[in-house]
């Protein structure tokens, strides 16, 4: 008879709050074997001690990079801004040297001292696993070693400090779960609906960022799989029929006749005066994010979806349809209860998202 190989057990989840288990004897250096010691992109997660000191936060975006002094309590200290270069392409370190800017800016606060970790939140794409990125709006940056350079940057400054990189839409979501609508809530799913759409997942209490800082891109899950072709590759994808652009590009398509303002703005200014075509684009973007919310539940039980960005600025015309169209994706008896809220955090949500990634994800710092 064949033997059948068990493999060991699946390594023990480290609690919140407590030290993390012992290495299994799976992942204990053998006697004589060379001792290396992988970086794990995030290591054990976990709630941050309320009495520890101060998180760097850097928020970079196609249009600023911002800075501050995030406290325990969320409190911001030194908040800093400036706008986010037009390197050329290859021209990496003239778009990081407003990153050294803030840096050194924050250098000057009296909390600087008290500094234990840095969180970067940066447009994308990222790659947490390796530190770097390629954010879309950043055309000098293509696989920027930005952790690297901002651990550099820190230790320069007298405080080499362990660092953490996610993309923007895993630190609205630490946002939105710490201070903001998500708060208290287990499972979450939040997104951005903005120019693009983007987003993050809280599962267990956990942020979930996934091995490289890109769990929970909702924009690029497909709602439509014979739809449009989308800029990511991918077809009928959520952010090619919900986003900013999607939505005037398909009421200007159709026939809407903008009266000045021709972006998502303007077509739910003209849908709350009643134009029907306006209507129907926010009423088919509403569609779309329904879908995706209603699958992303039903793979995870996530019972609340947090909606952020610009274009939430338009209140019940966005929210009315998602809302009306939930039950006809969200079928299953465990998915009814699903609630969709707006985004409480406003415009610190980047920076107060970066620390608390980095609170969640580096908490023995
Ligand atoms: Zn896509």
């Amino acid at each position: 008879m064949a033997t059948t190989r068990i493999p060991p057990p699946a390594r023990p989840e480290p609690q919140g709050g407590t030290a993390p288990a012992p290495a299994a004897y799976w992942d204990r250096p053998r006697p004589g074997a060379a001792v290396t010691t992988p970086r794990p992109a995030f290591p054990a997660p976990g709630p941050a001690d309320p009495g520890d000191g101060a998180t760097v936060a850097i928020d970079i975006g196609g249009t600023k990079i911002a800075g501050a002094l995030v406290g325990p309590d969320g409190t911001m200290d030194s908040a800093t801004r400036r706008p986010t270069p037009r390197g050329a392409a290859g021209d990496g370190d003239a778009v990081f040297a407003a990153v050294a800017e803030v840096v050194a800016e924050l250098a000057r606060s009296p909390l600087w001292p008290s500094a234990v970790r840095c969180g970067i939140g940066s447009a994308g794409p990222v790659d947490a696993s390796r530190g770097t990125v390629s954010p879309v709006n950043i055309g000098a940056w293509r696989d920027f070693p930005v952790r690297a350079r901002v651990e550099a940057e820190l230790a320069r400054h007298g405080a080499p400090l362990p660092t953490v990189l996610v993309g923007d839409g895993v630190a609205m979501t630490a946002a939105e779960h710490w201070l903001g609508a998500a708060r208290g809530r287990a499972n979450a799913l939040c997104m951005v609906v903005s120019t693009g759409v983007g987003g993050g997942l809280v599962l267990d209490n956990r942020l979930h960022p996934g091995p490289t800082g890109n769990a929970g891109h909702i924009g690029h899950i497909s709602v439509a799989f014979d739809g449009e072709a989308c800029a990511c590759g991918g077809r009928g994808c959520v952010e090619s029929l919900a986003s900013g652009t999607a939505i005037a590009r398909w009421a200007l398509a159709r026939g809407w006749v903008p009266d000045g303002d021709d972006t998502a703005a303007g077509v739910a200014a003209a849908a709350a005066a009643g134009d029907p075509l306006a209507l129907a684009a926010f009423d088919r973007a509403g569609r779309a994010l329904a879908a995706a919310i209603a699958a992303c539940a039903t793979l995870t039980e996530t019972d609340l979806a947090v909606i952020g960005g610009g274009v939430t600025a338009a209140g019940d015309i966005l929210f009315g349809p998602v809302r009306a169209h939930l039950a006809d994706y969200a079928a299953l008896s465990f998915t009814g209860g699903l609630e969709v809220v707006p985004a409480a955090l406003g415009t610190d949500a980047g920076l107060i998202g970066a620390a608390a990634a980095a609170m969640m994800l580096l908490p023995a710092a």
